[in-house]
Parts: C-alpha cells; sequence; structure tokens
C-alpha cells in the first residue's frame, strides 16, 4: 500500500483523499499493533461511595504508536471495528484484564469493555470462560460492559448471548446509560447488574437543575430494580455531592483517579482506599 501511485496521484490529491491515505496507514501499523505490544491496558478506578472503597477499575485500552505517540481509542477502536481486528484485539484485552485483576485484591472487580462486534462473535462465551480459567478469578470479578446500540436490532439474539454470559457468573453493565436509542424495554427483559451513567448527564448536573432529577429518575428506577449504578466522568466535587445525595453507587473519574498503568494499581489502592 505504501507505493501506491504516489507520484502519479499526488498532484490531484484532496483533503479526502488525504484523510483515507492516513486511515490506511493507521490501518496498517493496527494490524501489527498487537503483535508489535504496542497495546496495554490502563485501569481507572470506580469509587464505591457506600463501602466507602474502590470496588472495581475499568480496563481502557491505550495504543503506544511507535511514531504517532499515544493513540486514543475514540481513534483506533471505530477503525478496529470496521477492519474487525477488534475481534483479536478485545480477546487480548479480556485476558490481558483478568490476568492482572488475578494481582489485585479478591473483593476487587475489572470491567471489560465488550464492542457489539465482538459481542455479536460467535465465540465470545468460549473467549470469556477461557480467560476465566486462564486467569483463575472467580466470574463474579469480571463485569463485561456492552452498550445500548446491541438492543437496537436482533433484540432476541442479544438476549440470548447475555443469558449465556450469565450463566457463566460474569457480570453484565449498561454503559453510557441514557445515551441510545433504544427503550427502556430492555431493562425489564435482562437482569443487568449495572448501569452506567453517561457522562454528558453528569456534566449537566453543573449546568441546570433538571439534570439532578435525571440523576434522581435513574437511581431511583435501578433501585427498584436492583440495580446499581455508576455515575462516569465525575471531575467535581459538586458532582459528587449531587451524586451522593441521589444515592448513586459509584463515582468514577478524573476527580478520582485518571486512568493508570496497571504497575499504578497498587499504589492508587492504598492512597484511596478510606479516603
Ligand atoms: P467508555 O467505555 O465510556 O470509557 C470512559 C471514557 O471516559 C474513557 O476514555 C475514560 O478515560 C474517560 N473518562 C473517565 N473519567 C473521565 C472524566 O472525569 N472526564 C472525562 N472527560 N473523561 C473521563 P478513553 O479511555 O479515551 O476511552 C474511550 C472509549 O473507547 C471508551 O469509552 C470505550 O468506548 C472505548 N474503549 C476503551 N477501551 C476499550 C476496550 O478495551 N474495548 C472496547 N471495545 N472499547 C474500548
Ligand atoms: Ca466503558
Ligand atoms: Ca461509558
Ligand atoms: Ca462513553
Amino acid at each position: 500500500a505504501k507505493s501506491e501511485g504516489k507520484g502519479s496521484h499526488r498532484f490531484f490529491e484532496s483533503a479526502m483523499d488525504a484523510e483515507a491515505q492516513a486511515r490506511r496507514a493507521l490501518e496498517t501499523d493496527l494490524h501489527d499493533a498487537l503483535r508489535n505490544g504496542e497495546l496495554a491496558l490502563h485501569f481507572q478506578p470506580l469509587f464505591g461511595l457506600s463501602q466507602n472503597r474502590v470496588t472495581a477499575f475499568e480496563a481502557l485500552l491505550r495504543w503506544q504508536h511507535p511514531t504517532r505517540g499515544m493513540v486514543s481509542p475514540v481513534n483506533f477502536i471505530p477503525l478496529a471495528e470496521e477492519t474487525g481486528l477488534i475481534i483479536p484485539i478485545g480477546e487480548w484485552a479480556l485476558h490481558e484484564a483478568c490476568r492482572i485483576a488475578a494481582t489485585w485484591p479478591d473483593h476487587i472487580r475489572v470491567a471489560v469493555n465488550i464492542s457489539p462486534i465482538q459481542f455479536r462473535s460467535p465465540n465470545l462465551t468460549a473467549v470469556v470462560l477461557q480467560a476465566l480459567a486462564r486467569s483463575g478469578i472467580a466470574p463474579n470479578r469480571l463485569e463485561l460492559e456492552i452498550t445500548e446500540s446491541l438492543f437496537i436490532e436482533n433484540v432476541e439474539a442479544t438476549l440470548s448471548s447475555l443469558h449465556s454470559l450469565r450463566a457463566l457468573g460474569v457480570r453484565v453493565a449498561l454503559d453510557d446509560f441514557g445515551t441510545g436509542y433504544s427503550s427502556l424495554s430492555y431493562l425489564r427483559s435482562f437482569p443487568f447488574d449495572k448501569l452506567k451513567i453517561d457522562r454528558s448527564f453528569i456534566v449537566d448536573l453543573l449546568e441546570h437543575k433538571g439534570a439532578t432529577a435525571i440523576i434522581r429518575a435513574i437511581t431511583t428506577l435501578a433501585d427498584a430494580l436492583g440495580i446499581e449504578t455508576t455515575a462516569e466522568g465525575v471531575e467535581h466535587s459538586e458532582q459528587l455531592d449531587i451524586l451522593r445525595a441521589e444515592g448513586c453507587g459509584q463515582i468514577q473519574g478524573y476527580l478520582f483517579s485518571r486512568p493508570i498503568p496497571a504497575q499504578d494499581v497498587e499504589a492508587l489502592l492504598g492512597k484511596l482506599d478510606g479516603a
């Protein structure tokens, strides 16, 4: 792909072409990233408000590109999804997250993001089972984060996969809650363990009163259904105060900690617990 008609096309190259080429180059690099050990997981704590301690860490992919520096998952996950590379990358992330969680205290869970593409792959259950077996962690220490987009089409297949995952004993969280297009009916159809309230609602808490009412509605609904709640993207203590008052279960965000490398987890636990 590198020498493909570069000279002849240069003259007519538009901004669009340049963008397409940059994408293709990034795609080629992404192919090698896994094999070259350029991918890593960082971990962001979820702080339980009633327990007053860290209850879990969310695993977040990082790509240390040899020349571009750190590439954000916002930029490479969509590419990985389009090319199907998200399957091996997601499988690696599951194994790596469980392997690392095995070194933590038993009461701390690990949350792993599952792309809709990966979720629909036929062997996800087998991959999860293998990650559990290899790492030796208890199934209920693993929480899979999925998004509402899975409920837009093929609801039956989604529910059936969720039930097979649940049968393994792993937990399931609904990520970015409130941003999707689907109705609330899937909350009735499947017993989620957790709703992760999208950051946009948390940002709104600083701006208008109605935002508190939305948080209250979500925590009330979740409580009634026996589902935990985590607030994403908490950056300010004013947000924390409201979330605490509204009975939100856990807080995740820069206020407590940014995502950190695995080797810093132990030090953070010493610092944050009982904080
Ligand atoms: P997400 O699952 O919603 O993850 C939360 C994102 O919010 C993370 O961005 C995290 O670093 C960021 N964040 C956490 N606290 C704060 C805060 O207080 N303020 C702000 N402004 N942001 C905060 P990140 O790490 O860049 O990841 C972005 C997205 O990439 C994730 O959104 C997720 O959709 C995707 N992603 C990351 N790792 C994986 C993975 O292993 N597999 C899959 N399929 N997707 C992943
Ligand atoms: Ca997530
Ligand atoms: Ca999220
Ligand atoms: Ca998000």
